[in-house]
């Protein structure tokens, strides 16, 4: 299989290795953020959706239920995060779930929990003392693409300006 902006790997590599696709452009500084499910307060995904598959929890979590879910992706389309995928060997799509089956026995999702260096935070942020609220409050903090009216809940510190 060829493909033109990656080269095939050899050896103990996997899969590909990145072309140096930036070998002639002034990369003047180079930056990670990640990207994940906002669980948005006013989700275009749950709006869009035909069949009520996507919906939100009454503790502000937006799921899907794969019983209704007929992978029309209306949902992956309207979503401005890309936080969406086709799952394709199951015909439903799927996202980031903030491990509701976690946070619901009064666990943290998985990737806040792992985190070496306490990178994320999660909490409730209708609990003025929880971790989070505090942390709002006390930060200067933005939201991805505040313009499209989804008010999402995830909050970055530090974001560059030209990270959309
Ligand atoms: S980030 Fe996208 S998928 Fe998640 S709740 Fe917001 S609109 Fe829906
Ligand atoms: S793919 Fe599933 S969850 Fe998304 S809009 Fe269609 S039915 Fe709803």
């Amino acid at each position: 299989m060829s493909d033109p902006l990656n080269i095939e790997a050899s050896g103990s590599e996997k899969l590909y290795r990145f072309a140096n696709r930036y070998k002639d452009a002034k990369v003047d500084k180079a930056f990670f953020v990640p990207k994940l499910c906002n669980h948005c307060t006013h989700p275009a995904c749950v709006q869009v959706c035909p069949t009520g598959a996507t919906y939100k929890t009454r503790d502000g979590v937006v799921l899907i239920d794969h019983k209704y879910c007929i992978g029309c992706q209306y949902c992956v389309q309207a979503c401005p995060y890309g936080a969406r995928f086709f799952n394709h060997a199951k015909g439903v799509t799927d996202k980031c779930t903030w491990c509701y089956h976690r946070i619901t026995k009064g666990l943290l999702p998985a990737c806040v929990e792992v985190c070496p260096v306490e990178a994320r935070m999660f909490g409730d942020l209708n609990d003025r003392d929880s971790v989070v609220s505090r942390f709002i409050r006390d930060n200067r903090v933005q939201v991805l693409k505040p313009e499209t009216g989804n008010a999402p809940n995830v909050y970055y510190i530090g974001l560059d300006k030209e990270v959309t």
